[in-house]
């Protein structure tokens, strides 16, 4: 599932493609998949900003609207302009079976422009979704989450706090939490506590202070050097312009089981906390 730097690169790039665009209509296929009475709200839906919010694309309109879009496992946005031209950004569909800047059958819900141009949602798995709130639902979606991370108020002292709201749960499992902190999901949990050199197994109550401040760093730094690579492509992952995220390529555990430790090279080793697969060093993971 794309992370926070996987659907900033999505909103980023869509971004400049749509804002100030307006939606005339739209065609859903997969009915579980648009929010109640979808294609009454989107009509006259003129786009004021792009924006994200944690693993979610928010696209507010002038009258505050907000149409939340989550791509989840397999899930697509592309744009086409009226002249078929696309840009898009996810999990891309192989090309060679199929054209995604048209409709196909993963084409799950299709998004039309006053102008012509289009953005089509394909989706394999039909996990993604996407509805309309007014503001205060919004607002209450929005209070679900917790901070966000490259956001200013995400302090050293807050994440303090917030690793001494849950101080029995095990540091990976907390970092994933959303309603603690938003957007980080298993790839960037793995990275930053490699990182920072901490195991994932560790209660949060038993990390150091200067072991708490290293993670931290380690969360901000792993974050932002991601988003400036496009995100990671291990889940074939595309970005809007379909360049592949070229932070794959710089990815020290994720994915990366019995392979040599970077550091250390002792074989990383692979275990489940929380049902998901982590990957970690044994020896310079402490
Ligand atoms: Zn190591």
């Amino acid at each position: 599932m794309p992370e926070l730097p996987e659907v900033q690169t999505v909103v980023d790039h869509l971004a400049e493609k749509i804002k100030g665009r307006v939606f005339s209509d739209c065609q859903v296929k997969v009915k579980k998949m648009a929010g109640p009475d979808f294609k009454n709200k989107i009509k006259n839906f003129k786009i004021k900003t792009v924006k994200r919010r944690a693993k979610m694309i928010i696209i507010e309109s002038i009258d505050d609207k907000y149409l939340i879009i989550h791509l989840k496992m397999t899930g697509q946005l592309v744009f086409v302009d009226k002249k078929g031209k696309a840009a898009g950004g996810g999990h891309p569909i192989k090309s060679e079976e199929f054209d995604i800047t048209k409709p196909n059958k993963f084409t799950r819900i299709i998004l039309n422009f006053e102008d012509g141009s289009l953005l089509l949602f394909h989706d394999v798995r039909k996990f993604g979704w996407m509805r309309i709130v007014n503001n205060d639902q919004w607002t209450k979606i929005n209070n679900q989450f917790g901070i966000e991370p490259l956001s200013r108020k995400f302090t050293l002292k807050k994440f303090e706090e917030i690793l001494q709201k849950r101080p029995n749960l095990k540091i990976k499992q907390l970092l994933m939490m959303q309603e603690l902190i938003a957007g980080i999901g298993n790839i960037y949990a793995d990275e930053s506590l490699f990182e920072a050199k901490i195991s994932p197994l560790r209660q949060a109550k038993s990390l150091k202070s200067a072991e708490v401040k290293k993670l931290y760093q380690s969360i901000i730094k792993k974050l932002k050097e991601a988003i400036k690579l496009g995100g990671t492509s291990v889940n074939t992952f595309v970005s809007s312009s379909g360049e592949r995220g070229r932070f794959a390529g710089k990815l020290k555990v994720y994915k990366r089981a019995g392979q040599k430790c970077l550091r250390c090279k002792s074989i990383l080793k692979k275990t489940k906390i929380g049902g998901r697969g982590t990957v970690y060093c044994l020896k310079c993971q402490e």
